[in-house]
């Protein structure tokens, strides 16, 4: 009979109490015993629940106290050597300190886990990583497993991808990573081998990176590293997700590995590639429930081929999701105030699982054995397809409002650039903020207790304009160039304009880990996307009311609007972030017309849109950089308009970048040591570009000197005329002491260049 399983659940807790127990460990509040409590509690929920839902394991290893990418560095014993840490007798609090800097070391550089907007920690390797073994925090969560129970079938990611993931620095930086390959599999047997000492029988090892365009050596590595691992005592399900892996199927097969589990939702055309290539032996596990998206899935439209598989590979046949669920919130159960349809229409992990213990019982019982559940989901598929069927009507009528010279500004960046010169009057190397201050305590309180209805509006826009008249005096007095407003009335950068634009729907408790302890909670488009009023105006205004000096407007770009929410998959993506587009175009205007003369338009989502097939990059770049002109391109050649990206390497796409044509971008670089900005110098980025000169993640504050050599490295790069001075990213996670002394010094480092500039151009 076919086993049903999942690659992983969401770890911080339908409540977020892992963020809670966290940030009380880092305030000192909560003992290490509490916060463990917490953690134990939370697993064995996670697995009691796939227990209930009849699934043939519990997935173990997907737990981590801040990032699995971490934990298996631990567990490994490949710790960054300038921590000076000993991986075997790795602390909880030093395992955080890796992952969030201490006052010796910055934290360790953190990324996008693929297409996700989930961020792990980049493995900082060197050739002197000895790999000799650290933390047993899995094998002490696999034990908790079985003691409960449960049979668990670990999940570790597998050494080719774990290395291609991995980073040297400094002077190893062009260090030939997979020389170390041979000691970093004697470290796998090490885990392997602890997991046959306890009778575990499945293995899941996840080796995404034959989704991504591998290098032949590192292709080839595959075949002798897998021959290592290889032990009679377990079998080894070899995980790909995100996208096809069609074309290493044939490589993948050959390794002595017992099963393999494809993603079907991303990629359903590698199906018979797979299955052609399938040894006789193999099982096959089918990611048939999307794990990255929150619809429900057409059980009745995925039985018919689960069916075939079944007559053909019997119990061979894995039923899964597409990748592991944390992806997506913990479960729909507490959501009240969500609208009854629409909630019919979606699935969150708890109710994933049940899809899945539906289609086993189906093939396991005959589909009779499940037939309330199917109608159930009929209805449902029924009630959303009419929906977006009259929808999409809308959508096509409003998209055909597009025509080419929308995307286009004006006049040429140069051109535009003088009149700007002229009308904004700023010093050379402007300083300016990326757009939000901190979230103080105080904030957070009045907009949560004007969400429960304990503050009138009126009461609520005093507030905030409080809010906003303590930051603007703030950046006067520290002598910031182009001021903002500060973000205080936003929660979240997406979540604030979804909630103002029609087709969105929201979730009290839909939280999706980001990093660490931070969640986010992606709204859902559902819907025809329309701005019904304008959203920021009244706010922006205001806030240049109060002060002589430029006052940025703040808005998030379609990309990232669709990149961070939970997007409909009945239309293509495009003709969704079209829409977007259409919506935040008028939102500029709209600012423009209020005497807004600089509009930030921000895309940190931009790059991790990207497919992770470099040949399906045009296609998405082509709409993606569309998207954004579109929305931007309908302003004056003296309004100026910045974009903001963060977190992304960027060399790559490059022309992309200069094709969306902001007259400034604002971009993260001070953690990757300005390595960005030599691409941006190399490939003579055309437009105004503003280094981040520090990192915003940790409360450091940066000296002058650190900055102005920044700067400096900067200058060598991109002419002075065309830098703009400011931090990596939005400060809202800081406090206001160290964001002031880090801005107070920034300013001091524009002011230190532009004296020396002065000299230069005197002399
Ligand atoms: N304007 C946003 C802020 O400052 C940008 C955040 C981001 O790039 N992620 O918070
Ligand atoms: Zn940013």
């Amino acid at each position: 009979m076919a086993h049903s399983h999942i690659l992983g659940f969401p770890r911080m807790g339908a409540q977020r109490e892992l963020k809670f127990a966290l940030e009380g460990f880092w305030r000192g509040e909560r003992t290490e015993a509490q916060l463990r409590e917490v953690g134990a509690t939370l697993r064995s929920q996670h697995w009691q629940w796939q227990r209930e839902a009849g699934l043939s394991f519990v997935s173990v290893g997907d737990f981590a106290w801040y990032d699995q990418t971490l934990s298996l560095s631990a567990t490994l014993g490949a710790l960054p050597e300038r921590f000076g840490f000993d991986a075997r007798s790795l602390s909880l609090s030093q395992y955080f300190e890796l992952a969030r800097g201490n006052a010796a070391q910055p934290a360790m550089e953190m990324t996008k886990w693929f297409d996700t907007n989930y961020h792990y920690l980049v493995p900082e390797l060197s050739p002197h990583t000895r790999f000799d073994g650290g933390v047993s925090w899995l094998f002490d969560e696999v034990d908790e497993a079985i003691t409960q129970g449960h049979t668990p079938k670990p999940v570790v990611l597998g050494p080719i991808t774990y290395l291609w993931l991995a980073k040297c620095h400094g002077e190893h930086a062009d260090f030939d990573k997979l020389t170390l390959l041979p000691k970093l599999v004697k470290a796998y047997q090490r885990i392997l081998q602890g997991f046959a000492e306890r009778g575990v029988s499945w293995v899941q090892i996840d080796e995404p990176a034959l989704c991504l365009d591998l290098p032949a050596a590192w292709l080839a590595a595959y075949q002798p590293a897998y021959d290592e691992l290889a032990t009679p005592a377990l079998k080894l399900l070899l995980a790909t997700y995100f996208d096809t892996a069609a074309d290493h199927a044939v490589l993948a097969t050959q390794l002595p590995v017992q099963g393999f589990h494809i993603d079907l939702v991303r990629a359903p055309e590698q199906l018979p590639a797979w299955r052609a290539a399938l040894p006789e032996h193999a099982v096959l596990s089918v990611g048939v429930i999307d794990g990255r998206n929150i619809w429900r899935t057409d059980l009745r439209k995925q039985l018919p081929l689960l069916q075939a598989l079944q007559s053909d590979l019997q119990d061979r046949l894995w039923i899964a999701p597409s990748c592991s669920l944390q992806h997506v919130p913990v479960s729909l159960q507490p959501e009240a105030k969500l609208d009854a349809e629409i909630k019919s229409w979606l699935a969150f992990a708890r109710e994933k699982l049940e899809e899945i213990s539906t289609l086993s019982r189906a093939l396991r019982e005959g589909e009779a054995s499940v037939a309330s559940n199917l109608t159930a989901c009929d209805e449902a598929v029924c009630s959303r397809r009419h929906s977006g069927r009259v929808t999409q009507v809308l959508v096509q009528k409003r998209l055909a409002r597009l025509s080419p010279e929308m995307a286009q500004r004006h006049s040429p960046f140069v051109q535009r650039a003088a009149v700007q010169r002229e009308a904004l009057q700023l010093p050379p190397l402007p300083t300016t903020t990326i757009g939000s201050f901190p979230q103080t305590a105080q904030i957070r309180q009045t907009r949560a207790a004007y969400k429960r209805g304990e503050l009138t509006a009126l009461d609520y826009l005093q507030r905030i304009r409080d809010e906003i008249e303590l930051a603007v005096r703030k950046q006067e007095a520290l002598g910031l160039d182009v001021l903002v407003h500060g973000e205080a009335e936003r929660n979240d950068m997406v979540e604030y304009f979804g909630e103002q634009l029609w087709g969105y729907a929201f979730t009290e408790n839909g939280w999706v880990q980001s990093y660490g302890s931070r969640c986010v909670k992606p709204p859902i488009i559902y819907g025809d996307v329309f701005r019904p009023d304008p959203m920021t105006v009244e706010t922006t205004r205001y806030a240049q009311s109060l002060t002589e000096r430029v006052m940025k407007g703040m808005l998030t770009g379609p990309v990232t609007m669709l990149q961070w929410s939970f997007v409909r998959d009945d239309q293509p993506r495009q003709a969704t972030a079209l829409q977007l587009a259409l919506a935040i175009r008028d939102e500029v205007a709209d600012l423009e017309k209020a005497g807004i003369r600089v509009i930030q338009i921000d895309e940190p989502a931009f790059r991790e849109g990207l497919p992770l097939r470099q040949r399906d990059w045009v296609a998405y770049l082509d709409w993606a950089v569309h998207a954004f002109q579109v929305s931007a391109a309908c302003v004056r050649d003296d309004t100026q308009i910045h974009t903001h990206m963060c977190y992304s390497e960027f060399n790559d796409i490059l022309p992309s970048i200069a094709a969306m044509d902001a007259d400034v971008i604002t971009i993260e670089t001070s953690r990757s040591a300005m390595a960005l900005l030599d691409g941006f110098g190399a490939f003579a980025y055309p437009n105004e570009i503003g280094p981040g000169v520090y990192d915003i993640h940790s409360p450091r504050v940066p000296s002058v000197d650190a900055m102005v050599r920044l700067l400096e490295r900067a200058c060598e790069v991109i002419p002075v005329e065309r830098l703009w001075v400011n931090p990596d990213c939005g400060l809202k996670t800081r406090a206001w002491p160290e964001t002031e002394a880090a801005l107070r010094n920034m300013v001091q480092a524009a002011q230190v260049l532009r004296e020396r500039q002065g000299c230069l151009s005197a002399a």
